[in-house]
């Protein structure tokens, strides 16, 4: 039995007819950059978030740029973030020329520490003037949580840090649309509860489009004006540029296609979930415990949607071993991240060695993700459990 990390041709099939039909229509409209799909995907992005302003951009990694570059960070700024995400998080802050600050993740969860952020704070900055300041004499700017995997970070104790700091918080929800976080009126989605949020719609992630595609959500209006305004080369009105933006715009074609597919999302998220429940009852039944440690789930008993699953990443004893085991049985997997970002060869120049951020180069190595999407069967999750269970064995 072949079972392949990720399938999106069942969930194309599904909706393949009102996808070519929104595709023709942009066609025959020949209205190709920002029309009104990219306005109607917009709009119902904020009802489904529940944030006042939604701007399609053309990437997830564009999203965090141009956030950056709005909020116009740059040479001597810095910015708190956890070394263990995608590499787009890390970079977006060095391309603006401001000094990514990493700070080590929690075991438990793969997000970044609260406790390692305000400790991290407490030994190597200094308020001055209201500002916080490096001892290299950087302005720390910002903090970027990463909701890893789906599973929104300890955002209570984030923004509670955040706001005796006087920090702007940026969430990187690009694997994260939809999973909630507890609060104590309601539940907070990702990406809502810091005051940016930034998506990406990679082919590949929970919501992808049919190429390249993000989004930024916020509730505050001027903020949202600037933001939008550097998509379009910082320019408002036509051809008189306020600043220095980009060509961050959310394509057409793919906001049509975004629009039909994400009213599906909620139930796909939950197919997800009831994967990952699977999952667990399978590897309780065949006793793996000793073996492979689960994802947490820690606002399961709080909430419906307290994970999205974008991931279902498991930490295994042998890692490397069990991979080469369940791809000879055409099981397909895949490690995020085998290099933590501070030990990236583009950042050697910020001075990071092995050992400075215990936690992350831990899960480089012991971390492995195994098949799931909405779709999987129960037969082949069956069955990379059945591998798993052989390989230990
Ligand atoms: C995918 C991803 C991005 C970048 O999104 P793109 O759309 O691929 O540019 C940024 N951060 C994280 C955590 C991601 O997973």
């Amino acid at each position: 039995m072949r079972v392949p990390l990720l399938d999106l041709s069942a969930q194309y099939q599904a909706l393949a007819g009102p996808i070519r039909q929104q595709i023709d229509e942009v066609l025959q409209t020949q209205r190709f950059i920002l029309g009104p799909k990219v306005e109607q995907f917009e709009s119902a992005l904020c009802d489904y978030t529940g944030t006042k302003f939604a701007i399609g951009v053309s990437s997830g990694t564009d999203a965090l740029l141009a956030v950056l570059m709005a909020l116009e960070i740059g040479p001597g700024d810095a910015i708190l973030t956890t070394p263990y995400s995608f590499f787009a998080t890390a970079a977006c802050i060095a391309r603006v020329g401001a000094t990514p600050l990493f700070v080590d993740m929690d075991p438990a969860t793969f997000n970044i520490s609260a406790a390692a952020l305000r400790s991290f704070i407490e030994k190597n900055c200094r308020q001055t003037d209201g500002v916080l300041m490096t001892r290299e004499r950087q302005a720390v700017r910002l903090i970027i949580p990463v909701h890893l995997f789906g599973l929104c970070c300890d955002m209570d104790a984030i923004m509670e840090i955040a706001r005796e700091f006087d920090l702007l918080v940026v969430e990187d929800a690009a694997q994260a649309i939809g999973a909630g976080y507890p609060q104590t009126d309601a539940t907070g989605l990702a990406g809502t509860i810091g005051d940016v949020g930034c998506f990406s719609f990679y082919p590949s992630k929970n919501l992808g489009a049919a190429g390249d595609a993000g989004a930024i959500i916020c509730d505050n209006e001027n903020l949202a004006t600037r933001i939008r305004t550097c998509r379009q080369h910082g320019m408002e009105p036509r051809y008189h540029h306020q600043f220095i933006g980009g060509n961050f715009r959310l394509d057409e074609l793919q906001a049509a296609i975004l629009q039909v597919k994400l009213p599906h999302l909620s139930n796909w998220s939950g197919a997800r979930r009831a994967a990952a429940d699977f999952y667990r009852a399978e590897f309780s039944r065949r006793n793996l415990g000793d073996s492979i440690i689960l994802p947490s789930e820690p606002y399961r008993e709080r909430i419906g949607n307290h994970h999205i699953y974008h991931q279902f990443v498991v930490r295994a004893e042998a890692r490397d071993e069990l991979r080469a085991h369940l791809t000879r049985n055409e099981i397909g997997t895949e490690i995020y991240y085998p290099v933590p970002l501070h030990l990236q060869e583009c950042f050697f120049y910020l001075g990071y060695k092995e050992g400075d951020l215990p936690e992350a180069e831990r899960a480089a190595a012991e971390t492995l993700a195994l098949p799931i999407y909405p779709e999987l069967s129960r037969d082949a999750q069956r069955f990379v459990v059945d591998k798993i269970a052989e390989f230990y064995g």
